[in-house]
């Protein structure tokens, strides 16, 4: 059994008011409890997050943005810096997403530059890799995610490697219902940690990679069960408290 704790996280991607978040978030918190064992994450959209984030002070659920540009201030019209997400009460940023990539253009020159600024701002990063399902019938899968993470990591200190989370989220699984299957996650995953472990030995045992797409509470407890899934990030599931639940016991 791996030593890592596992991690589950909510992308609630533009869904939910601040009414919304204090609703769910008034239900989710006493569903799991204290002495849940895996560490639980939620992202809300913007608006939420500082009401999300002082429902949490008291639980031991974290809260993380998003998105956030890479620079502290300046004019960048409709972007959010590091130190502003601190302020709300965020310890967390989504970057890559990749809805981000292929809806907005997010680069791997941006996430070069937005993960070193994350962590200097001591938000965990929960980066986001994955291949289209074009990309995986081509047998192209490996390459995809050497090229995103060697781009992504490039300005990354190896001492800090193991304070990220790594999301492998293959978009073809990325809600469509079709879930990767336990070993096709495994694979990825281990080919993240290999990439990992040549720049580090210790930041490969010690970094979490988490598999995202389609993870629902029927197949949350299998793909959780593996060695190498170091937890999930859930998006359409993780819309109702009850459901997401679930999926945070079938962690524990
Ligand atoms: C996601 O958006 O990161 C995600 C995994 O979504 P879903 O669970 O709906 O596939």
């Amino acid at each position: 059994m791996s030593e890592r704790q596992l991690l589950v996280a909510a992308n609630w991607k533009m869904h939910k008011t601040v009414a919304d978040a204090e609703g769910f978030l008034g239900d989710f918190l006493p569903r799991i409890g204290d002495d849940v064992a895996a560490e639980v994450v939620i992202c809300p959209p913007f608006l939420a997050l500082r009401t999300a984030a002082e429902h949490c002070l008291r639980s031991r659920v974290r809260v993380a943005a998003q998105n956030m540009h890479f620079e502290a201030e300046g004019a960048f019209t409709g972007e959010v810096s590091a130190r502003m997400l601190r302020e709300a009460g965020v310890d967390g940023v989504l970057l890559g997403h990749s809805e981000r990539r292929g809806h907005f253009g997010e680069t791997d020159e941006a996430l070069r530059l937005k993960v070193p600024a994350a962590l200097n701002a001591r938000l965990q990063p929960i980066l986001c890799v994955g291949e289209t399902e074009e990309q995986r019938d081509g047998g192209e899968t490996e390459a995809v995610l050497s090229r995103q993470l060697e781009a992504d990591l490039a300005d990354v200190a190896d001492a800090e490697l193991a304070e990220m989370v790594v999301a492998y989220e293959p978009i073809w699984a990325i809600g469509t219902g079709r879930t990767a299957s336990p070993d096709q996650a495994e694979d990825a995953i281990g080919h993240l940690r290999r990439l990992v472990r040549k720049r580090d030995a210790e930041a490969a045992e010690r970094i979490r990679i988490i598999y995202g797409g389609s993870v629902s509470p029927e197949n949350a407890s299998e793909l959780l069960g593996r060695e190498e899934i170091d937890g999930a990030l859930v998006g359409g599931a993780s819309l109702d408290q009850a459901s997401f639940a679930e999926i945070v016991m079938a962690a524990s």
